[in-house]
């Protein structure tokens, strides 16, 4: 597992961004996150870029069964040492689960609120609250973007820059265009609520 590290002085606020926490998922976030590494560095404080945590068996973040995977390890030790001021992890969906992962009432169906799309197919939300419980994580943030589309990764990229370039994780929503968690897109006039879990 490789893991990339730019560490500033002060080091603080230090960024952590975590790819592949399971499945295949490597095979897209090692790409962009290799490509967030070789093509930028945060202004002030850290980063701590780690672009595969695990390649195996498939389990759903969202299900207990994940506290018990390899992946699930790696990822307690990574946020105990770093202790990291924010968090982004970054995975990949298949185009046919867009509709499930933003429909307005995945709350009703998987539990948990729908993922907003902020550009060209990526979509963000928070992560599974089973995780962030356990990781002790304060807003932590998930990005998804379709596996293998390599026509999505500069959109990705560019929110993913966002967060590398703020120093807060409040600060690059509103960035994003999120104030007070909600967003209204210029184009069609919807707004929407960033899904947190308190
Ligand atoms: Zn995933």
């Amino acid at each position: 597992m490789k893991v990339y590290k730019s560490i500033g002085n002060p080091i603080r606020p230090l960024r952590l961004f975590i790819g592949g926490v399971h499945g295949r998922e490597c095979r897209t976030t090692k790409q962009l996150l290799e490509m967030l590494v070789k093509t930028s560095k945060p202004k002030s404080g850290s980063a701590i870029v780690v672009p595969c945590l695990y390649t195996g068996r498939y389990v759903s973040t969202l299900s207990s069964n994940y506290l018990n995977t390899k992946a699930f390890k790696r990822l307690v030790k990574i946020v105990e040492n770093f202790k990291p001021d924010m968090y982004v992890e970054v995975h990949c969906y298949k185009l046919s689960s867009y509709s499930s992962l933003t429909n307005p009432s995945r709350i009703n169906v998987k539990g948990v609120p729908p993922l907003v799309e902020v550009e060209n197919g990526v979509l963000i939300g928070s992560i599974s609250p089973l995780l962030k419980a356990k990781l002790n994580l304060e807003i932590a943030i998930l990005i998804e973007t379709p596996c293998g589309r390599k026509e999505n990764f500069k959109a990705a990229l560019e929110i993913l820059r966002v967060f590398l370039m703020s120093n807060s994780t409040q600060e690059a929503l509103e960035t994003l265009g999120f104030k007070h968690g909600v967003k209204t897109f210029k184009k069609t006039g919807k707004t929407f609520n960033l899904p947190y879990w308190i």
